[in-house]
């Protein structure tokens, strides 16, 4: 398998002169296609910072970050942005789904806001993914109807939409009763196998990390152990 993703050397610090913090210092890491890691760490260790970069929502203070062969730390925000869009998905702590419109609107409005209109095609494809995800039932809910396992499988079917070849996950089960941990990480391991999409997960659920392929640690901004 080739690399999707390699950083070296990788870099973050926060603030300046006397209040700097750098959280990373000096990471390698490389993800291949397929790949279904676990990212572990202490609180505070930099996981939600790297996955951040790897998200291509904050550049680094130094080092390079490559994906799919282009070198992100080199392009210009627009670029980025279309990049974003394109390659990466994301799912959260938080789902940070729209509260008054329906499971559907929520997966299918980042990608209609983006395109700047929404097409059948679009539509088709956001019904698809909930019917993927187990809420073909619940397409019409309102989010705010919905449980808290059910939030989380509508962000994974939105992370989905573009088809990215990574998805970034931070803490996607921290929120969650063991059931519901359990069923969303059974759900990411399959759309893995299936579809091939990359994941990278933090987690401090040991059973979230066993249940992945790898285990990349963060320690003192480096990566350990895998
Ligand atoms: P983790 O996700 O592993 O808990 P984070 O990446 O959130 O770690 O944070 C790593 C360190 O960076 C922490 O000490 C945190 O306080 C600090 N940090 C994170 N984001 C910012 C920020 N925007 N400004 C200043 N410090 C930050
Ligand atoms: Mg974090």
């Amino acid at each position: 398998m080739s690399a999707l993703v390699t950083v070296r050397d990788l870099v973050k610090t926060y603030g300046e002169g006397e209040a700097e913090t750098r959280v990373l210092k000096g990471l390698d890491m490389e993800l291949a296609e397929g790949d279904l890691a676990a990212l572990l760490g202490p609180s505070g260790s930099g996981k939600s910072t790297l996955l951040t970069i790897l998200g291509t929502l904050m550049q680094p203070t130094s080092g390079q970050h490559i994906m799919l062969g282009e070198d992100l730390t080199r392009a210009r925000d627009a670029a980025l942005t279309e990049f974003r869009n394109r390659h990466i998905g994301f799912v959260f702590q938080f789902h940070h789904l729209l509260p008054d419109f329906t499971a559907l609107e929520n997966v299918i409005f980042p990608t209609a806001i983006a395109e700047g209109r929404e097409t059948a095609g679009a539509r088709r494809r956001g019904e698809q993914l909930l019917d993927r995800v187990g809420l073909a039932h619940r397409m019409d809910f309102r989010a705010t109807a919905l449980s808290g396992g059910q939030k989380q499988r509508v962000a994974i079917a939105r992370a989905l939409m573009n088809q990215p070849e990574l998805v970034v996950a931070d803490e996607p089960t921290g929120n969650l009763d063991r059931e519901s941990a359990e069923q969303v990480m059974g759900l990411i391991a399959e759309i893995n196998e299936q579809e091939k999409t990359t994941f990278l997960i933090s987690t401090h659920d040991e059973k979230i990390a066993a249940a992945c392929k790898r285990q990349i640690k963060v320690v003192d901004g480096k990566t350990v152990s895998d």
